[in-house]
């Protein structure tokens, strides 16, 4: 099971990244149909490499979630261990990753059962 963490640590170590996306890479994109940006996505991996990523919401089924936009950037990276992802919605919400990005984030490494969120 992925494991908490601390409202310390997301608000003291992690504010930087907080901040990363919201300022240089979180642009939110809404036309009539499509909605991107609402919700950003920092993924922190075991070498401490940093990657965002955005939702996009669709007016079908082919939208994603920010965590799996992230963690498609992590893998064109090559790599897939996650020590920390970190969801944040526009008003400040910090989400839990959904089942589906569960999923993917235990399939691609099966140490990701320590990851941390
Ligand atoms: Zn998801």
């Amino acid at each position: 099971m992925l494991k908490y963490i601390s409202k310390e640590v997301v608000y003291n170590k992690l504010w930087k990244l907080i901040r990363f996306p919201k300022k240089s890479v979180w642009r939110e994109f809404v036309t009539e149909k499509v909605t991107a940006g609402a919700v950003a996505c920092v993924i922190v991996t075991k070498d401490n490499n940093i990657y965002t990523g955005v939702s996009v919401v669709m007016d079908c089924a082919l939208g994603t979630c920010a965590e799996r936009s992230a963690a498609y950037q992590m893998i064109k990276n090559n790599e897939t261990e996650i020590q920390t992802i970190l969801t944040i919605g526009r008003s400040s919400y910090i989400y839990p990753p959904c089942d589906a990005c569960l999923g993917l984030i235990k399939l691609i490494n099966p140490n990701n059962i320590n990851t941390k969120f």
